[in-house]
């Protein structure tokens, strides 16, 4: 149906049928935060939310692209042209998907774009992602590169860092490259094997509810720049390359270590803790106990909050409201101060935690948040 949609929008725009469609969806962490610059581990899962793009190939050079969700005509770009961090706009994504394609070695020529996407903006479920990487499949089937999902996901990573000029780590890309529905995507950020690991609530009688909060507060940037400057300081204090390299049995003595370096002490800990919990959750799932999961999110949220110190009012209310309604599990997801967070929940207790939230927010006076259940989604793929 939106591909039909996204379809008939290109043809209004450019005159002519697109070669295909193609979609890729946000995602949402659901252990492992802050970890993958340290060289951990992430665990996120496909939402159904995606970035739906119509795109037909070009010979000459140029490259047209247009969103539904923007107010702005078509923009056309020379390939010739595109130089990292000249562009502020939207554009830049998926300019930045061309250029490092074609920076990688790979002929592509041109193309005209027509994209929407589903993925709220700004909430921390990678909207930025869904597009580039909608971008990146859709340019890998017409040009036919035969590149897999993980090395689509290296390049659009390369395109946000480098051309958009964004420091991102590299989950987000292969989240919505290479989930599967009904699984988790474990992912081992050293050397990028991953493994599907089934998440099929439904089945269970449990739902993971997100709650975007809708702030987002204006110090995060500078702040995750300091926690990654933060860890890199911590792990060359132990004379490690990343943190991934201080074992979990071994966290008391670099602890001890690091004696009154109270700031190295806190972030090494967050990191090491998150780590072997994240291990711990694929090993729950992977013998079928899924409600045991919960106390591991909310030891993940307390880790965030006290040790890495990134949460905000908005999270921690959403946190301590969802699990004193009866939820199994919930923590703040994505990078923090802002956007959203998670909970699980039996399917019997969703209604009353969405309306404790509810009521908890507006009693707070915050903004109203907005809450829907995130089933564990495909990853990215061609539509028609
Ligand atoms: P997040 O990835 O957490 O949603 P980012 O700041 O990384 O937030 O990416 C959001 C940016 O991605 C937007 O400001 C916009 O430039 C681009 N973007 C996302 N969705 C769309 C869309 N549907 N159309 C055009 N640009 C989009
Ligand atoms: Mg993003």
């Amino acid at each position: 149906m939106r591909a039909q949609q996204v379809r008939a929008g290109f043809v209004e725009l450019y005159g002519t049928e697109p070669e295909g469609v193609w979609s890729a969806p946000g995602r949402v962490n659901l252990i492992g935060e802050h970890t993958d610059y340290n060289d951990g581990f992430v665990m996120p899962f496909a939402l159904p939310h995606t970035a739906i793009a119509a795109v037909s190939r070009r010979d000459d050079g140029v490259l047209r692209l247009h969103s539904a969700d923007i107010e702005d005509g078509v923009a056309e770009l020379r390939l010739d042209d595109l130089v990292p961090e000249s562009d502020r706009a939207w554009t830049a994504y998926p300019a930045g998907v061309v250029w490092a394609l074609r920076e990688a070695g790979h002929a592509v020529t041109g193309a005209d774009i027509h994209v929407t996407s589903t993925v709220p903006s700004g909430a921390g479920l990678s909207s930025s992602a869904a597009l580039e990487v909608v971008v990146a499949l859709a340019l890998n089937d017409l040009y036919e590169l035969g590149l897999p999902g993980w090395q689509l996901a290296r390049l659009c990573q390369r395109a946000e860092n480098v051309y958009v000029g964004a420091p991102t780590g590299i989950m987000d890309q292969t989240a919505s490259a290479c989930c599967e529905e009904g699984h988790a995507l474990f992912l081992d950020t050293r050397d990028l094997s991953q493994k599907q690991i089934p998440f099929d609530l439904a089945a269970e009688g449990m739902r993971l509810l997100v709650v975007d909060t809708q702030v987002k507060h204006s110090h995060s940037e500078g702040e995750y720049g300091k926690r990654r400057a933060g860890c890199e300081r911590g792990a060359a204090l132990l004379g490690v390359d990343a943190l991934r390299d201080i074992p979990y049995a071994d966290l008391d003595a670099a602890l001890a270590r690091l004696g009154d370096d109270e700031e190295a002490v806190r972030l090494v800990r967050h990191v090491v803790t998150e780590d072997e919990r994240v291990e711990k959750v694929v090993a729950l799932l992977e013998s079928g106990e899924t409600r045991a999961i919960g106390p591991v999110l909310v030891a993940g949220h307390a880790s965030l909050r006290d040790d890495f110190r990134i949460s905000c009012p908005e999270l921690d209310l959403v946190v301590d409201t969802a699990m004193s309604a009866g939820a199994l599990g919930s923590r703040m997801t994505g990078g923090g101060f802002g956007g959203s967070a998670i909970v699980l929940a039996d399917v019997a207790d969703v209604d009353t935690i969405t309306k404790a939230v509810e009521e908890a927010f507006a009693a707070a006076g915050f903004t109203a948040p907005r809450v829907f259940e995130a089933v564990p989604s495909p990853g990215a793929r061609r539509l028609v």
